[in-house]
């Protein structure tokens, strides 16, 4: 029988309304910290993970891509990928390159040029210039888009290899917004004690 499904279960779309919008103009990369703050603000207020379990566009995605191409591939992830030191190391080290991207961006703020590439897996730099078309925002608005895009496009690459190889939303079990979430329900539920 099938299950009835709800809003929600549609959000994967707004993933892929996301990347598309960027692709055409960098500026939208910024409509990514919806799915930055919205979690961290439900895990504070409501100390749950409601956004992973309900909302979370990426997660639905995951999903959804091996059964629409019926992917067979169930295997349980290694171990070490579960481990909470590779969560929170993987969150750390996301953390150090969001701090990065912030100065980078606030270096071009202080008047270094604007650099118009996305950088894939925090590596390779990809031309992206093309989608740099509104040039009366100041461009440190703009590096922050490229660098938010960058960061957005390399965790999405990382989850489809991860779902590709292993079950559909391993990469949810170290995904740093997850991680982090987590945490905050955490320590909420620790001081309601
Ligand atoms: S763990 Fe990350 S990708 Fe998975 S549902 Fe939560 S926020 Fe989305």
């Amino acid at each position: 029988m099938n299950k009835k499904k709800h809003w929600n279960d549609y959000l994967w779309i707004w993933t892929l309304i996301y990347f598309s919008l960027g692709f055409f103009n960098i500026l939208f990369a910024w409509l990514g910290m919806i799915d930055f703050i919205v979690p961290i603000i439900i895990a504070i207020v409501k100390g749950n993970k409601a956004f992973c379990n309900r909302y979370c566009g990426r997660g639905k995605l995951l999903a959804l891509i091996p059964s629409v191409f019926k992917m067979k591939n169930q295997r349980v992830a290694p171990k070490w990928m579960y481990s909470k030191y590779f969560r929170y190391g993987f969150l750390a080290f996301f953390l150090t390159m969001f701090a990065n991207m912030l100065y980078q961006t606030y270096m071009v703020f202080a008047g270094a040029p604007l650099k118009t590439a996305v950088k894939l897996l925090w590596t390779f730099k990809v031309p992206w210039s093309w989608s740099y078309t509104v040039t009366t925002v100041p461009e440190w608005i703009t590096q922050f888009s490229y660098g938010f895009y960058s960061m957005m496009l390399t965790s999405t690459i990382i989850g489809l290899v991860v779902m590709a190889l292993y079950r559909p939303r391993t990469w949810c079990t170290f995904c740093p917004m997850g991680t982090m979430t987590q945490s905050i329900c955490k320590v909420k539920a620790q001081l309601k004690k």
